[in-house]
């Protein structure tokens, strides 16, 4: 029987800082290379050496475009790395636009703290240099004797579950898993027959209400902004959340359930990310490729606007209420929202409506947990307005969702690993799992070395 070696190199026992070493003869293999990251968009810890040698590793393979899954592999490369990165091509594209968004982040940081940034451009146009594209389903050789399937996650565009087979048994990375149903793209994938499933927990001990019950609360949110005459601010992750909030603003305008409100995209990422979305229609589910064949444009309404420039931004505050803001960063960790808290959190008539996952640390979590005081840009700002959280938006499964996806795989499975979730979160579904699919499941720490048969 042949064995080979899974290091939990970042994304073990926490949600960010994805990177997992699969290790076979003298064949390396990487899936996902995240930046960790927490009260910092870049945490300290991004700069330490890897544990194994960039150089020595033949194959990256790319579950998906969030920076906690990709945001460390210019580094990589710059340490040594030059061996073939795999994707789906949405993701590559997606990739680029992060990276650039990183990189600017990145040297403005540097600069300040008078250090040297993380990585460069020069080293990002190596990383797309090794990129190589291939389609869902499209299995390839990647040498070392393993088989490569990228199979549809449904968490974001381009979001591919990792399924490597080799001598007969298949090991599966789920890299983030999307919610279900999902909402604009193609559902999550079954997988079965699976040997070895090292799975997401960030939703691990938490159940979503549902699409109906979700879309309630936005409809609302924007109703009481619109009887307040005040302002909705949404801080929103630029890919995926943000262009589902738009599809579903888009078809209240267009069902008459709510009267024509201007709402500003003021993130010029999400902007450039929601272009890449209509350049991928066919990564739609097939209820939203009719809509846009009917003639529907989902990403488009009256009184919405794109505010990429600067001064277009800043013209936001002098615009008249109501009005609603989407913004990222979806934590509160950077980006135009801080601008928008600061000026908007004082007012009670406010709302701050959150959507998504927030770290432990961020500010957005800060205000989610009911902080009364918190600090933008140096300046002490009450928080007046109302708090509202959904988690229904969540761009992955909840717990019954993530255990169903296990389930059609437990005749064959030998372990599963928890991973990238909080520890409570991650020790809660590997419960569930062992309890209710009588599958052995774990909870790997950062760095530990686990032997299978592949
Ligand atoms: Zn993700």
């Amino acid at each position: 029987m042949s064995k080979a070696k899974l290091t939990f190199a970042g994304g073990a026992g926490t949600v960010t800082g994805a990177n997992f070493l699969l290790e076979s003869d003298d064949f390396k293999l990487l899936v996902d290379c995240g930046l960790e990251q927490g009260e910092e968009f870049c945490e300290r810890c991004n700069f330490d050496d890897f544990i194994y040698d960039p150089a020595s590793v033949d194959v990256l393979i790319i579950t998906h475009a969030h920076i906690d899954h990709i945001g460390r592999i210019p580094r990589l490369v710059r340490d040594g790395f030059k061996g073939v990165i795999y994707s789906t091509p949405s993701t590559r594209d997606i990739a680029e636009v992060m990276f650039a968004d990183s990189v600017r982040i990145l040297g403005f940081k540097a600069k300040e703290e008078k250090t040297e940034p993380l990585y460069e451009a020069e080293d990002v146009v190596k990383t797309m240099g090794l990129w190589k594209s291939i389609k869902y389903h499209e299995e390839t050789d990647i040498g070392g004797g393993f088989k490569l399937n990228l199979k549809d996650a449904g968490h974001i565009l381009g979001s591919a579950i990792v399924e490597l087979a080799r001598n007969g048994k298949k090991i599966v990375f789920t890299g983030d898993l999307g919610n279900t149903p999902a909402p604009i793209l193609r559902d999550t994938e079954k997988i079965e027959g699976a040997d070895y499933m090292l799975i997401e927990s960030v939703y691990g001990d938490r159940n979503h209400e549902d699409k109906d019950e979700r879309n309630a609360h936005l409809k609302k949110a924007i109703l009481d902004t619109q009887s307040r005459n005040s302002v909705l601010m949404i801080p929103a992750f630029s890919i995926q959340r943000t262009q589902l909030l738009l599809y579903e603003i888009n078809n209240f305008v267009e069902d008459k359930e709510i009267e024509e409100i201007p709402v500003y995209l003021d993130s010029p990422l999400a902007i450039k990310v929601t272009n890449l979305y209509g350049k991928y229609l066919n990564n739609f589910n097939e209820n939203v490729q009719k809509e846009i064949r009917e003639g529907d444009n989902i990403f488009e309404f009256p009184k919405l606007a794109f505010t990429s420039r600067v001064e277009d931004s800043k013209a936001i505050a002098k615009a008249p209420s109501p009005k609603v803001v989407i913004a990222g960063s979806g934590m509160s960790m950077g980006g135009r929202i801080l601008h928008h808290e600061k000026k908007y959190l004082e007012d009670s008539k406010n709302i701050l409506l959150i959507v998504g996952y927030q770290a432990v640390g961020t500010l957005g979590r800060k205000i989610a947990d009911g902080a009364k005081e918190v600090v933008i840009f140096d300046e002490k700002v009450n928080v007046r307005a109302e708090v509202r959280v959904i988690h229904g938006f969540s761009a992955h499964k909840d717990s019954e969702n993530l255990v169903s996806f296990v389930e059609d795989s437990a005749s064959t499975l030998k372990q599963v690993f928890v991973c990238m979730g909080e520890p409570k979160s991650a020790s809660f579904l590997a419960q569930r799992i062992r309890d209710f699919l009588d599958v052995p499941a774990i909870v790997p720490n950062k760095g530990d070395v686990i032997e299978i048969e592949l």
